[in-house]
C-alpha cells in the first residue's frame, strides 16, 4: 500500500513549478517552490516538526509536555499539527492585532491561544513575549520554541528544502530568491546550496520598515530603519540568531504596495494563489532583473497559501483604502478607449 503513517509524513517534497507569464521580461527560467502543498499550507511545517524533534532529543520536552510559542501564524499551525500527532499540549501567545480567524484556526487544532495587548514594550509583563516566558517557567515539562533563535529552524531547511531544490533542478540552480523573516529559510537553504556550489547567488527579500537590509549592508542594528509595515511574514525589527549573513549575497527591499499588487498578479497570471510574501518575493526578483542573464536558473520560494489573506491583499476595498489599487472612474475608462 502507498500510505502515510500520519499527516506529518506528508511534509516536504513540494513541487517546483515554472513561472510562465509573470517573469516573462527576465532573460532566464524561473521556478517557484510552492510551499503551500505542505499540510499546514506553509513552509513552516518543516521547521515546526524539526524544532519539536530536537527539543525531544535534547530532553527539553517529554511526552505529554507543553509546547509554548509566540505566534499566530504559520509556525503555530505547524506546531499545533505536530503536537496533535505526537501528543503534546500547545499554548500560543499572540497580540490583539491578529485576526480572529487566525486564532480560530489554531484553536481548531486544539491549541490554547492567549491574546496579549499589542501596544506594550516587549519587556512589559503583559507583552506576548513576557507571557510566553512566564508560562515556560510556571508549567512543568514545557518548552518555549523561540523560532527566532532556535537553530533547529534553519537546520530544517538545510536538511530538506535545500536538498529538494538541488535535486529538483539537477544541480542547475544559479539563483535562490527568498523572503527573510526569522532567517531560517534563507540561511538553512543557502547553507546547503552553497556547500554544493558556492557560486549559487542567494538573494534575500526584505520589506521597507525592517532593519535587516541595513544590518546586512553595514552590520549596524539601526532602529531608525524600523517603521510599521503591512506586509506579513517577513522583515524584522531585530536580528534573529538564525541568520548567517555570510551565505547571503544580496538583500533587496520591496514596498508594501508592490508586494501586494504582485501577489494578486501571481494568482491571476500563474494561478498561484499564495500569501503576501510570495508576491513580495517575485517583486524583489523583478527589481533585480539587470543582474540576470540568459541561461540562469532562478528558484523563488513561495512560503504559504492565499486563503489567510482573502480579507487583505485579495480584498479590493482593503487594497483601495491603502492606495494599492487604482480605482478607475467611468471617465478614466472612456478616455482610455479614446
Ligand atoms: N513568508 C511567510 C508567509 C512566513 O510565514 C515566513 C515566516 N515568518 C516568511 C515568509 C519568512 O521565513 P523565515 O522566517 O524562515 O525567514
Amino acid at each position: 500500500m502507498d500510505v502515510k503513517n500520519n499527516i506529518l509524513e506528508t511534509i516536504g517534497n513540494t513541487p517546483l513549478v515554472r513561472l510562465n507569464k509573470i517573469t516573462k521580461d527576465l532573460p532566464c527560467d524561473v521556478y517557484a517552490k510552492v510551499e503551500y502543498f505542505n499540510p499546514g499550507n506553509s513552509i513552516k511545517d518543516r521547521m515546526a516538526v524539526k524544532m519539536l524533534e530536537v527539543a525531544e532529543k535534547d530532553g527539553k520536552l517529554k511526552p505529554g509536555g507543553t509546547i509554548i510559542e509566540c505566534t499566530s501564524g504559520n509556525t503555530g499551525m505547524g506546531l499545533a499539527m505536530a503536537a496533535v500527532v505526537k501528543g503534546y499540549k500547545c499554548i500560543f501567545t499572540t497580540t490583539d492585532k491578529q485576526s480572529q480567524s487566525k486564532t480560530d484556526i489554531l484553536r481548531a487544532l486544539g491549541a490554547e491561544v492567549i491574546i496579549c495587548p499589542t501596544n506594550v514594550e516587549p519587556e512589559d509583563p503583559h507583552s506576548y513575549y513576557s507571557v510566553a516566558a512566564r508560562l515556560e517557567k510556571e508549567i512543568p515539562n514545557s518548552f518555549l520554541m523561540n523560532q527566532y533563535d532556535n537553530l533547529a529552524n534553519r537546520q530544517a531547511h538545510y536538511e530538506s528544502t535545500g536538498p529538494e531544490i538541488w535535486n529538483q533542478t539537477d544541480g542547475k540552480i544559479t539563483h535562490l530568491v527568498v523572503t527573510a523573516g526569522t532567517g531560517g529559510t534563507v540561511t538553512g537553504t543557502a547553507m546547503y546550496l552553497k556547500e554544493k556550489n558556492p557560486d549559487i547567488q542567494i538573494w534575500a527579500i526584505d520589506v521597507y520598515g525592517s532593519l535587516l537590509t541595513k544590518y546586512f549592508r553595514t552590520g549596524e542594528v539601526d532602529l531608525n530603519e524600523v517603521h510599521p509595515y503591512v506586509s506579513e511574514g517577513f522583515g524584522e525589527d531585530f536580528v534573529p540568531q538564525n541568520y548567517d549573513m555570510s551565505v547571503i549575497d544580496h538583500f533587496e527591499q520591496v514596498t508594501d504596495k508592490d508586494g501586494a499588487v504582485m501577489t494578486r498578479k501571481l494568482a491571476r497570471e500563474e494561478a498561484l494563489f499564495c500569501g503576501y510574501s510570495a508576491g513580495s518575493c517575485i517583486q524583489g526578483l523583478l527589481q533585480l532583473k539587470s543582474k540576470l542573464k540568459k541561461g540562469d536558473l532562478v528558484v523563488c520560494i513561495l512560503h504559504d497559501h492565499g486563503s489567510r489573506y482573502v480579507a487583505k491583499v485579495y480584498n479590493d476595498q482593503w487594497m483601495a483604502e491603502r492606495g494599492y489599487l487604482e480605482v478607475k472612474t467611468f471617465k478614466d475608462i472612456v478616455s482610455a478607449r479614446g
